[in-house]
């Protein structure tokens, strides 16, 4: 099983914990380098029988009016292109607008989408559920898998549903 990933969330929300926390140590490549393709790899995560490429999609987070066309057609493109999409939020804070524009950019998308309800140790379970009929109601996600990215809570889980799709 190999594949792409695309992560995508707005700042602040754990992309770099999650990423780092699932690489660990064993870190194939983790470049700040503009690669040579209009993408970043973040990373590789490789497993006896898997190998995961996890990708950053630049701009996806900016406001419509400071992304170019270009921009947008890129970033649609790399979601395209990926077998599984990552949206990682903070369930910790309220839905905000740059989360409503990853989820506009989302609609129509036909690839895999993962719902990464991440900071799960900052709410309690009852926050958690509301959050939960919060997105769903914004988009239909193949998956949702609350985690804690920086206590490492239940990033086994998400990376066997991860593994599901490629
Ligand atoms: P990014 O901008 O999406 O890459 O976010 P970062 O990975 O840099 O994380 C932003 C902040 O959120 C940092 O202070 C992290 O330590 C914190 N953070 C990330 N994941 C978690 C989590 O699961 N729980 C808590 N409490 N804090 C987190
Ligand atoms: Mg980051």
């Amino acid at each position: 099983k190999s594949g792409f990933i695309s992560i995508i969330g707005r700042p602040n929300v754990g992309k770099s914990t999650f990423m780092n926390k699932v690489l660990g140590q064993k870190v194939a490549i983790m470049s700040d380098k503009p690669q040579t393709t209009r993408n970043k790899v973040q990373g590789v995560y490789t497993t006896d029988d898997s190998q995961m490429i996890f990708i950053d999609t630049p701009g996806i987070h900016k406001p419509k009016h400071q992304l170019g066309e270009h921009m947008m057609k890129v970033a649609r493109n790399t979601l395209r292109e990926t077998e599984v999409i990552l949206f990682i939020v903070n369930v910790s804070e309220e839905i905000g607008r740059g989360d409503e524009f990853i989820i506009d950019m989302l609609k129509n998308t036909k690839t895999p989408i993962i719902l990464v309800l991440n900071k799960i140790d900052l709410v309690h379970p009852d926050e958690l559920i509301k959050q939960i009929e919060v997105y769903k109601d914004k988009l239909s996600f193949s998956d949702i898998v609350p985690i804690s990215a920086l206590q490492g809570n239940n990033i086994d889980k998400l990376l066997e549903v991860i593994g599901g799709y490629l």
